[in-house]
């Protein structure tokens, strides 16, 4: 049984969007080639986390990154054998999970570096983390300005190693904005900041440990931790921001986040598609839809296709955006439902059963995720995460 609207999604698109972005970083790194941490938070940026990552891990990806530890489990259980690293704050989890299912946590507070070194000394364990420093976005991270008084408590943690460092672009993605440059700047000065700080520290701290733990983790919190800052945004724009690793979302799902441009050619991995459930012939004067937002001037047909704000379609769409039928655009009217939308097929030859495409192409023109957030003042994210969980998701793969 499946309802009539569905999103497919393409995995060997995904596989090649994620070898593009390789093979660009292998041909464009000014010293050597930065490993990538695929990005998979919130089901995958709406794509279905579990499907994603493995498929991401079959092309070769060995670090994924989810937003909280529940979604670090949830890619544990669906047999995710890649490193997974934890983004969100911690002091408040459940931290269990960390250690049941081997995620790497990011520290961002004082907070979640108490929490987690004791959980690891409940567990007795060492643990591996990723140290998040603001540079002047100011949500997560400790402070770029004031690491000297904040970290020698957590860099002396004995349960903790410290794996790598990192930071977040607030204006990656506005070429305009002088804070990018400031905030590399800035995390810069912080990194040789921490080196100088771990070098007291993990000196220390490496002493106490030898005699306590294996040989195993006293080597690895010997090697220097590496470090990543790059959205999508920042490694389009400046190859100086790709240290060691580099962090593409949205890229991976096939779409360049705007105002941006890529020559990569990268494909957009879901359509969204649905069917003509029933057709409408409406007089010229009468209205459509609740608060009847649109009136015929003509007579006017008009399609009735099965997918509503439910599914996350939204209601701004009315009036605004089109989906495709037959190869043309048709323009939808009214007003979005939870259920249903209605679209304006007049003049075109349509029956129920007949194939719309609300994401994607159809014979020669194509609506994508950029045009859609576009038409409605939002973001091409926030279109993917709100593809309803009403809609089947169904994954194509010729391999
Ligand atoms: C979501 C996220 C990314 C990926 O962002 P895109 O713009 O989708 O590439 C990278 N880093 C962090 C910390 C994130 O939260």
């Amino acid at each position: 049984m499946i309802r009539p609207t569905v999103a497919r999604i393409d995995l060997d698109a995904l596989k090649s969007n994620y070898r593009l972005i390789v093979d660009a970083l292998a041909e464009d790194a000014a010293v050597r080639t930065p490993g990538v941490i695929a990005v998979v938070k919130a089901n995958a940026y709406g794509h279905g986390a579990a499907q994603v990552a493995l498929a991401l891990e079959d092309a070769g990806a060995d670090l994924l990154a989810c937003a909280d530890i529940e979604e670090g489990a949830a890619l544990r259980a669906a047999g995710v054998r890649a490193d997974i690293l934890v983004f969100g704050a911690l002091s408040v989890s459940d931290l269990d999970g960390l250690f049941d299912c081997r995620l790497t946590p990011t520290i961002s507070t004082p907070g979640a570096a108490h929490a987690v070194q004791a959980a690891a000394e409940k567990y007795k364990q060492r643990i591996r983390y990723h140290l998040k420093i603001d540079t002047g976005m100011n949500r997560l991270g400790f402070r770029f300005d004031n690491l000297r008084r904040t970290l020698p408590e957590l860099l002396a943690s004995p349960n903790l190693d410290l794996e790598a460092i990192y930071t977040h672009f607030a204006t990656a993605d506005e070429p305009e904005s002088p804070l990018f440059n400031e905030q590399r700047l800035r995390f810069e000065t912080a990194q040789s900041e921490i080196s100088d700080l771990s070098r007291g520290a993990g000196g220390d701290r490496r002493e106490n440990n030898r005699s306590a733990v294996s040989a195993d983790s006293a080597v690895s919190s010997l090697s220097s931790p590496y470090v990543h800052a790059a959205n999508s945004a920042a490694l389009l724009r400046d190859s100086r921001v790709w240290y060691d690793r580099v962090r593409p979302g949205l890229l991976l799902y096939g779409i360049v986040p705007p105002p941006l441009a890529s020559t990569l050619p990268l494909t957009p991995i879901m359509t969204l598609g649905s069917r003509i459930v029933a057709v409408k012939g409406v007089r010229a004067d009468e209205g459509v839809g609740y608060g009847v937002r649109f009136t015929a001037e003509q007579p006017a047909t008009i399609a009735i296709v099965p997918a509503g704000y439910a599914d996350g379609l939204d209601l701004r769409l009315a009036g605004r955006g089109s989906v495709l039928i037959r190869g043309r655009r048709a323009p939808i009217v009214g007003s979005v439902c939870m259920d249903m939308l209605m679209a304006d097929v007049t003049g075109l030859d349509v029956s129920p059963g007949d194939e719309v495409v609300i994401i994607g192409s159809q014979g020669a023109d194509r609506i994508d995720v950029r045009e859609m957030a576009a038409q409605i003042g939002t973001i091409p994210y926030e279109i993917l995460c709100r593809i309803g969980s009403r809609i089947e998701r169904v994954y194509e793969t010729a391999t």
